[in-house]
């Protein structure tokens, strides 16, 4: 009998951290992982809203369904690293740490595959598409998981700036909603010395600026932000007067509902511009988010039980600014999203020079495993029906 030899967790992920692959283009990325679970004995299922796979283990008896995600996409940055696993694909690279999360959750499957849980159902699932908002949407309205109940759902980010494997909580929101607006508004360009024969966008593009950058003061009782990235006014040429304009802005909130409203509130002011001058006005919105609202027996289970393993736990005061799609989840299952620390000094997220430190493997997967272990017990299941 040939002996499988144990899964190296790190080899593994500075091997998906050499060959990083864009969202939505993760074709390589799903068949290693798929090939890992298949070597644990696992029995994968693919294709799942793209590139996305699940991974259901059974117990011997009824219970209760965990899901626990990890994601996989990386990002169009050129690595910048002298280590000996830099990213092989020219301006792709893992700079956000999916290797080390999807690498983290192998190593639970294989601790599943050794030792399944006594009751219920674990979910492992593989996500792509994280970074533009689209892959928790697209593999949950599939068909081969839009059917499952499920009842608790867990992820991790890793978290520069703050000790390694420190573990960050925080009830309610733990990440922000977010999306861009894109505001085109098209006129007519004239002769500079004759700007009243075009239709000049100029004041009234200067108005949605005032009117992006006050919007937060209307909703103060949430933490809410608009920034104005970007705006193109005409073209850079002295001679004619400008017949377009371009505005991009990001929006946040730390409340789906005032998040909702914020949007709305856009919508209204740019329909009222429109009616009232010469303007073409367009809006469109990219890279939607929702915000990750934690249920708050389950932001009690992680703090519990990384308290049990003896990890150091803070609690945020704020949620987090930025989005994060496992929101998706939250939405339709109680769960709880965390952090764990990448170490005070380690390079932020997205940055050049960013890598997934190898020892928080061990630490994602411990934590994991400890929630499984908590919910998928035969005391949990009595617990649950008494
Ligand atoms: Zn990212
Ligand atoms: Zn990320």
């Amino acid at each position: 009998m040939t002996q499988t030899p144990p899964f190296d967790a790190p080899t593994f992920r500075r091997q998906l951290h050499q060959h990083p692959e864009l969202s939505g283009q993760e074709q390589h990325t799903s068949r290693a992982i798929c090939e890992q679970l298949q070597g644990f004995g696992l029995e994968p299922i693919t294709d799942i809203g793209g590139h996305g796979i699940i991974c259901i283990i059974e117990g011997e008896h009824a219970g209760d369904t965990t899901l626990l995600r990890a994601d996989f996409d990386a990002l169009p940055i050129t690595e910048v690293a002298s280590h000996g696993h830099i990213s092989q694909k020219p301006g792709i690279m893992h700079a956000c740490g999916h290797d080390g999360h999807t690498t983290s959750l192998l190593k639970v499957a294989e601790q599943l595959s050794l030792t399944p849980p006594p009751c219920g159902k674990v979910i492992l699932l593989f996500q792509p598409a994280e970074e533009i908002g689209t892959g928790a949407a697209a593999m949950l309205s599939d068909s081969k998981l839009s059917g499952m109940t499920i009842d608790h759902a867990f992820a991790y980010h890793n978290l520069p700036g703050h000790p390694l494997h420190q573990v960050i909580v925080k009830p309610s929101t733990f990440a922000c909603a977010s999306v861009g607006a894109k505001i085109e508004l098209q006129g007519k360009t004239s002769h500079a010395a004759w700007p009243e024969h075009g239709i000049n966008p100029t004041s009234v593009m200067l108005e949605i600026i005032e009117f992006l950058q006050a919007l937060p003061d209307q909703y103060r009782d949430v933490f809410s932000l608009v920034t104005v990235a970007h705006v193109k006014l005409g073209d850079a040429v002295f001679g004619v007067a400008p017949g377009s304009a371009t505005i991009l802005a990001t929006m946040r909130s730390e409340c789906n509902q005032t998040f909702a409203a914020m949007q709305q509130a856009l919508s209204d002011k740019l329909a009222h511009l429109k009616l009232h001058s010469e303007l073409d006005v367009h809006l469109s919105w990219d890279e939607p988010f929702q915000a990750a609202v934690n249920d708050e027996a389950h932001y009690q289970m992680v703090k519990q039980q990384a308290q049990a393993l003896g990890l150091n736990v803070t609690e945020l005061a704020e949620p987090m600014r930025w989005s994060e799609d496992f929101a998706e989840f939250l939405a339709q299952t109680k769960g709880a999203l965390f952090c764990i620390g990448s170490g005070e000094h380690h390079p932020e997220l997205h940055n050049p020079d960013y890598d997934f430190p190898d020892p928080l493997l061990e630490t994602a997967a411990a934590l994991f495993l400890a929630l499984i272990n908590d919910l998928h017990q035969i005391e949990s299941l009595e617990r649950a029906n008494s």
